[in-house]
C-alpha cells in the first residue's frame, strides 16, 4: 500500500493486488491492536541481514519523521510507549486508513481476493493474471511480506517468484518468536503468565526488557528479541538479576544471617520464580549456612541462567522472518533486481528483520518509498 500509494501520488498507474479479501490485516493486529508504526531509533544497526549495510540507504531516504508526518497530517493521536516506540493512541484500523487514502489520493486500483494465478515476463513487461483478469504492467512490486502467521493470508509467494526469476533466496526462519523448552526444563513450564525483567542473550546479542514463562517456554519483548538471533542448538542465557551488583548475597549474608535463600531471592523477583530458581540450584536454607562459595555459584547462576531451548513455536506464532530475498540480487537505492529490470521487492519478504518495537513496519515504509521514488 505504502509503494502504490507514493508510485500513484507521482503519477504513475497502479493496480495493488492482494489475495486477502481486505488490506493490511498485519497492521490490524500489530502491537495488540495499536499498531507499533515506527521507532525513533530506527538505524541500520537494529535490523538483522546478510548484507547490514543493505538497508542503509533506504532507512536514511524515508525516516521515523517522515511516517510521523504522514500520521500528523492525517489527524492520528499517537504516543511514544517506551524505547522510541510510537503507537497510535486509538487503533491500528487508522494506520489502514491512512495508507487506503494515501492510495485513493495517488489513484490507486485495488484488486482484493483473488488468487494470483500466473506471471510471465516478454519483451520488458510482465502479465499477471488474476480472478478472470490478465493485466500488463512495464514493473512489477512483489510486496508479499513473509510466511508468519498463515492464517492471515502469509505465504511464501514472494520466494517463489524470486526463485523464478532466478533470484536468491536467505533460507527463512521465524523470528521475534516465543522459544520452547524440553520436558528437561518442566519445572519452568509450570511458572506460566510469570514475568521478570531480565537480560537474554543469545550468540552475540541481548536485550534487557521482560521475559515471560509460558505453558510452553519462554516469552515476553527480551525472549523475542532474542530468538531473531538464536540458531537450533544454541544456548539462550538469561541475567534475572540485572540490576543487583557483584556480591550482593554475601551482603545480605552479613545483613541477615538468619533469612533464607528463598526469601532473600525473593526481594527481588516474583515470588513463584525466586523459589523455582533456588530449588533448581539446590540450594536451600539460611544464608548462615551457605558458605561464600556457594552463594558465589548461586549469584553466578541466576545472573547467567543457561536454558537449551528446543525450538520455537514457528511461523504460526512468529512476528516476522528472518531471511528471504538475498539482499546481493537487489539495488540498495530502488530494491529492482540487478538482473530483471522492472522486477521490485519491499518489505518482510526481503533478506532484512528489524528488532521488535516498531522497527519492521519502518522497514516495510522506507523500501516500499525507495522503490516507488524510482518507478
Ligand atoms: C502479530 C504481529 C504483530 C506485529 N506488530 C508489529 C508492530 O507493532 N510493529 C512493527 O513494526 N511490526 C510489527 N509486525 C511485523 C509487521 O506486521 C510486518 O513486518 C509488516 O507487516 C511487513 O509488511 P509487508 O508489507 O512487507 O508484508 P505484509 O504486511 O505481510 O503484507 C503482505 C500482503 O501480501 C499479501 N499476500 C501474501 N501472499 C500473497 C499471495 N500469494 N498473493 C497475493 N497477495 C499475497 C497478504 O495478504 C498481505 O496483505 C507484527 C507482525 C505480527 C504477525
Amino acid at each position: 500500500m505504502m509503494c502504490a500509494a507514493v508510485a500513484g501520488l507521482r503519477g504513475r498507474r497502479v493496480l495493488l493486488l492482494d489475495h486477502a479479501d481486505a488490506p493490511g490485516k498485519k497492521i490490524l493486529i500489530s502491537g495488540g491492536g495499536r499498531c507499533n508504526f515506527t521507532n525513533l531509533h530506527a538505524a541500520p544497526d537494529r535490523f538483522l541481514s546478510t548484507n547490514p549495510h543493505f538497508a542503509v540507504s533506504a532507512l536514511a531516504r524515508y525516516t521515523p519523521a517522515d511516517f510521523l508526518d504522514l500520521v500528523e497530517r492525517h489527524r492520528i493521536a499517537w504516543h511514544e510507549k517506551t524505547l522510541g516506540q510510537l503507537f497510535c493512541d486509538g487503533s491500528a484500523r487508522q494506520i489502514v486508513a491512512l495508507l487506503l487514502a494515501e492510495c485513493a489520493r495517488g489513484g490507486v486500483e485495488l484488486a482484493l481476493g483473488h488468487p494470483i494465478t500466473g506471471i510471465d515476463h516478454c519483451d520488458a513487461r510482465f502479465r499477471i493474471s488474476f480472478g478472470a483478469r490478465i493485466v500488463e504492467a512495464p514493473a512489477l512490486v512483489v510486496a508479499t511480506g513473509g510466511p508468519s502467521i498463515p492464517k492471515l493470508g502469509a505465504t511464501g509467494f514472494a520466494y517463489d517468484l524470486a526463485r523464478r526469476f532466478g533470484l536468491k533466496v536467505v533460507e527463512p526462519r521465524p523470528a521475534l518468536v516465543p522459544l520452547t523448552l524440553s520436558r528437561d526444563e518442566a519445572l519452568f513450564h509450570a511458572l506460566s503468565g510469570v514475568s521478570t525483567e531480565v537480560v537474554a542473550a543469545a550468540g552475540k546479542a541481548s536485550f534487557r526488557e521482560a521475559a515471560l514463562f509460558t505453558h510452553r517456554g519462554l516469552s515476553g519483548p527480551a525472549i523475542l528479541q532474542v530468538s531473531s538471533y538464536w540458531r537450533p542448538g544454541e544456548p539462550v542465557d538469561v541475567d534475572f538479576l540485572p540490576r543487583s551488583k557483584p556480591g550482593w548475597l554475601r551482603e545480605a549474608k552479613r545483613e541477615a544471617p538468619r533469612a533464607g535463600l528463598k526469601t532473600v531471592v525473593a526481594r527481588q523477583l516474583p515470588d513463584r520464580l525466586a523459589e523455582a530458581l533456588v530449588e533448581r540450584m539446590g540450594l536451600n536454607g539460611e544464608l548462615a549456612n551457605l558458605p561464600d562459595r556457594k552463594l558465589e555459584e548461586a549469584e553466578r547462576r541466576l545472573s547467567q541462567w543457561r536454558f537449551r531451548p528446543n525450538g520455537t513455536e514457528g511461523f504460526a506464532k512468529a512476528e516476522v522472518t528472518v531471511g528471504g530475498i538475498a539482499t546481493q540480487g537487489l539495488s540498495s537505492r530502488t530494491m529492482e533486481a540487478r538482473k530483471v529490470p522492472g522486477l521490485y521487492a519491499v518489505g518482510e519478504a526481503v533478506d532484512v528483520t528489524g528488532w521488535l518495537g516498531g522497527y519492521n513496519f519502518q522497514w516495510a515504509w522506507a523500501s516500499a518509498a525507495a522503490a516507488a521514488e524510482a518507478l
